[in-house]
């Protein structure tokens, strides 16, 4: 017995065990069974030996059963047997009743199992009576320990049970846990026995959630050991993790066999399927999804490349690759893509037929179709319908013709929904992202002149003016303009007048300025322009050219009038450290020398950090 664990063989020991002979797993529970030869599905009978208590556990078939009966009088009469264990009716684990009822001597003997599994065992017309678990609180007192029964319905069999020692902590599980082995196993060694129990569950269970009702009632069992009716009995160290693994299985695979059931393909095919899903559950940005799909798909086919069309609003297309993380900027759709996007199912099964364009094209069941790319490849089309129309398409180009098997063509079918609700969901996250940029274009933008807002200042200059060293010693030139007498022309000729002259000034500022300067309506009539990397020289240059700029010709403020205007400005180029609100300050002060010096003109701030500007000399800005 290993010493850790209670009463059960260390795993190791029983790695070369002879299974010609019983094989103690855990303190007075033996392996019994018969290894077939040639058979990947081997089926195990294990005893409990309790003295004339003892207990069978799914006594096996009449292919086994001679055997069995060898192995158990290696360890115990034949007639210390009471209680024969079937946890469901399978042939393999209960064709050999009829020859057990014969050979039973004793008068207390009896049939373990469910009362769903007892109608249809009592058909093999047997003199041992039945004890019921569901009629016994699924629980037997034995020799030295007490058995339990977890129920464990549909998961084999509507009534199927699992029984569990309490004294060793064997599970003795039944179909649950078993496998297929190729090269039979008494004890699993490491993870890598999961594969074996993966087509085995796949198409035995019927769900995942069946399959995880049932791990669940047994997870609540202390296991140190399981000893599966198939397969390979596991030892502790690997029970949680092939649970971990079991939970994550996708069951049921013959559901979605077509005319095939060899359980293999349906394994690999159930394998790509749920790969798909999973990254379509996990992948959000869409050129992961497309390059993790590509890689799927390449599994089973010999793809070159996947594309994707999506309608957007106002019918306009988006173009998707694994290659890019957005729209693909060059590519466009083919035609025949671009001819099939918002048709019917029905318009694009007719156009397949009669349409000239798509006579190359086959048309498959499901449907997609696929045409020669003319390079000897091909490339199979997978329309996307969502509601009534088509709103979107994938293409796979295969760069071989060879006859489209019939697995592939299952697996193009079934990734139609999952893709068409990827493609949806982009094109949802697409659509909210444009309204983002919409929002955000309006904050940043002044809607009268179409210059920058202060939010938009306070975000991009602010940054620039940062206290951080590396933005030190950033030039920033700022230069500040007031358009003069502004009210007056508000006054005289109307708002509208005023606005068309805040139009126009925005223009001719938008002349003068360079292309990364930063051009703010900072107030009413007040504008900032900030210029990035400039010298004093430069924005002074810059501030002449402007002021120039605007006195030089009349604004046009409708019907045909014309009218001067002029802007006063101040200038102040950032020193070092200095925050944004700092320079606009000296920029304004500079901009009140501007007016009070007679308007029209342009005046340079004091290098001196305003907290030391003298507020008489510069009294903040009207
Ligand atoms: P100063 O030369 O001293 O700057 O005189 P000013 O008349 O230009 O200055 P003041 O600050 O007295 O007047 C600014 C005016 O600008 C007052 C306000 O009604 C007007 N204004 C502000 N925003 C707008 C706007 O969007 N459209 C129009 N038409 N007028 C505006
Ligand atoms: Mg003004
Ligand atoms: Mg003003």
């Amino acid at each position: 017995m290993s010493k850790d664990s209670r009463h059960v063989m260390d795993p190791s020991r029983l790695y070369d065990a002879d299974t010609a002979h019983a094989v103690e797993i855990a303190e007075r529970v033996w392996w019994v069974g018969h290894l077939l030869d040639d058979e990947t599905f081997q089926c195990h009978v294990y005893l409990l030996e309790q003295g004339d208590q003892s207990v069978l556990f799914d006594p096996g078939s009449v292919l086994t059963f001679a055997q069995t009966k060898r192995k158990i009088e290696e360890v115990v009469p034949f007639d210390a047997i009471r209680y024969f264990v079937c946890q469901h009716q399978d042939p393999d684990i209960a064709a050999a009743m009829p020859q057990i009822d014969a050979l039973v001597t004793r008068d207390d003997a009896a049939l373990i199992t469910h009362s769903r599994t007892q109608v249809l065992l009592k058909h093999y017309g047997l003199r041992l009576p039945f004890w019921l678990v569901d009629e016994h609180h699924w629980r037997i007192a034995l020799e030295d320990r007490s058995l339990s029964f977890v129920f464990t319905p549909y998961a084999h069999f509507p009534g199927a049970i699992c029984s569990y020692d309490e004294k060793t902590g064997v599970l003795f599980s039944s179909d649950l846990y078993g496998g297929f082995t190729e090269t039979p196993a008494l004890v699993a060694r490491d993870e890598s026995h999961f594969e074996a129990l993966r087509p085995f569950h796949e198409h035995y269970m019927p769900s995942r959630d069946v399959l995880n009702f049932a791990l669940n009632r047994i997870a609540r069992h202390d296991i140190e050991m399981i000893a599966p009716q198939h397969g390979s009995i596991i030892p502790r160290h690997l029970v949680a993790p092939i649970t971990e693994q079991l939970r994550r299985l996708e069951c049921g695979i013959y559901l979605f066999a077509e005319e095939h059931t060899d359980i293999d393909r349906l394994s690999r095919l159930n394998a790509t399927l749920h790969e798909i899903t999973e990254t379509m559950l996990h992948i959000r940005d869409f050129a992961d999804i497309a390059a993790r799909l590509l890689e799927v798909v390449q599994h089973n086919l010999p793809a070159e490349r996947m594309d994707y069309y999506a309608l957007v609003e106002g019918d306009r297309l988006l173009t998707l690759s694994h290659e890019h993380h957005d729209t693909c900027p060059a590519a466009e759709a083919p035609a025949d893509i671009a001819a099939i996007l918002g048709k019917t199912q029905a318009e694009w099964e007719q156009m397949h037929r009669e349409c000239g364009c798509m006579r190359e094209h086959t048309l498959h069941p499901g449907p997609f179709c696929s045409r020669p790319d003319g390079h000897g490849g091909l490339i199979l089309t997978l329309p996307l319908f969502s509601s009534a129309r088509m709103d979107a398409a994938a293409t796979i180009r295969l760069n071989a013709t060879t006859h489209l098997p019939h697995d592939l063509a299952l697996v193009i079918r079934r990734l139609a929904m999952p893709l068409q609700v990827a493609l949806q969901r982009e094109v949802f996250y697409r659509g909210i992202e444009q309204q983002r940029q919409d929002a955000y274009q309006r904050s940043i933008r002044d809607p009268l002149t179409g210059l920058f807002s202060r939010l938009y200042m306070d975000d991009v200059v602010g940054r620039y003016c940062a206290g951080d060293s590396s933005r030190e010693r950033t030039r920033v030139g700022a230069v500040m303009v007031d358009l003069d007498r502004f009210k007056r022309i508000n006054d005289r000729f109307g708002h509208t007048a005023g606005d068309l002259v805040l139009r126009q000034f925005a223009e001719r500022l938008q002349c003068v300025v360079g292309k990364h300067d930063i051009a703010v309506r900072f107030g009413g009539e007040e504008f900032i322009v900030f210029s990035i990397g400039a010298c004093k020289d430069e924005t002074a240059r810059l501030a002449e050219h402007l002021r120039d700029s605007i006195a030089a010709r009349p604004f046009d403020i409708g019907a045909e009038r014309r009218l001067q205007v002029t802007a006063s400005i101040g200038i102040a180029c950032r020193l070092s450290g200095e925050s944004l609100d700092g320079l606009i300050q000296r920029a304004d002060a500079a901009l009140y020398l501007a007016k009070r010096g007679g308007r029209n003109q342009v005046r340079v701030a004091a290098d001196t950090p305003v907290s030391q500007v003298d507020p008489r000399e510069h009294p903040p800005c009207a």
